[in-house]
């Protein structure tokens, strides 16, 4: 029942939002994969934001959130697939962490995320199978929080007005991850005068209702109480109710058709006692593959 996004509408379909809390998922994900706390702590939150991110989206296939960059953290990757399964992994330099936290004496301190991706950029990519174009968006990965990077994504790409709050909790060595959105409807402002002429200020108060949300509450109190009480005089009407579990689609079968693609000498390389063993990021599975079904062709 944890990991849940709800989409819900404001003021009458001015604005829509979606609440999102990661759990299992989560636990999930560095299960398969231990990270330093600061790595643990981006994942989470790039895999909260991925879910929210998804799930504006209309699509039938994978979502990917994929953020890139030149520090310490060089990759984060969140995917979401249309029927609910997500998974996440990320490409880091752990010694690079821990110098620069010694440097800085910010040791046992979670920084924000694009503090440790330094200059990149936040990718979207929509893939719906063969025989479909790729959707994909970029931003630079400007700001210095990754709320603050997603903003500026929907503000330059889409010329929608977004509003975001994204929260990280560890207790008892388990994280969660929780967010918030909402935006103004494309239509809104558009045909009712009335309406129009309320929308700055309708859109500035729930801004600040957002503002007000704690980590505390979003983390304790069920999601749809979490609406109620911020916006229950802004009629909130929830919409949909998703769940999302985590789940990787790497298989035997693709990974020796991309080991198979590799030159023959980088195959021989990478042979150790006749075998070559690769190991999933995603989910830890590890395959191994005999020497000539990988260079039989
Ligand atoms: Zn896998």
């Amino acid at each position: 029942m944890n990991d849940t996004c709800i989409s819900f509408n404001l003021d009458n379909n001015l604005f829509r939002g979606r609440i999102v809390r990661l759990d299992k998922v989560l636990s999930e994900i560095f299960t398969h994969t231990k990270y330093p706390d600061n790595v643990a702590a981006a994942v989470a939150e790039t895999t909260a934001l991925g879910v929210i991110i998804a799930s504006l989206m209309k699509f039938d296939g994978i979502f990917t959130l994929q953020i890139q960059g030149s520090g310490p953290i060089s990759v984060l990757v969140a995917d979401v697939t249309s029927a609910g399964k997500v998974r996440a992994t990320a490409k880091f330099d752990a010694k690079a962490i821990e110098d620069a936290q010694a440097l800085r004496k910010t040791e046992g301190e979670i920084e924000p995320t694009p503090h440790w991706l330094e200059h990149g950029n936040l990718i979207f990519t929509i893939d719906q199978g063969k025989n479909t174009e790729l959707y994909q968006g970029v931003v630079d990965l400007q700001g210095k929080t990754l709320e603050e990077c997603a903003m500026r994504y929907f503000k330059n790409s889409e010329q929608i007005d977004t509003y975001l709050h994204l929260y990280l909790r560890k207790k008892d060595e388990i994280w969660q991850s929780a967010g918030i959105l909402i935006q103004k409807m494309p239509t809104a402002g558009g045909k009712d005068g009335e309406a129009e002429e309320d929308l700055p200020e309708l859109w500035n108060e729930n801004k600040i209702l957002l503002d007000s949300l704690t980590a505390d509450e979003i983390f304790t109190l069920d999601l749809p109480e979490v609406l109620f009480r911020l916006f229950h005089e802004h009629q909130v009407r929830v919409n949909k109710e998703s769940e999302y579990t985590f789940g990787c689609r790497c298989n035997r079968e693709k990974l020796q058709h991309t080991l198979s693609s590799m030159r023959p000498e980088d195959i021989e390389d990478m042979v150790e006692n006749g075998k070559i063993t690769a190991t999933c990021n995603f989910c830890g599975q590890v395959y191994s593959f005999d020497k000539g079904e990988l260079l039989k062709h």
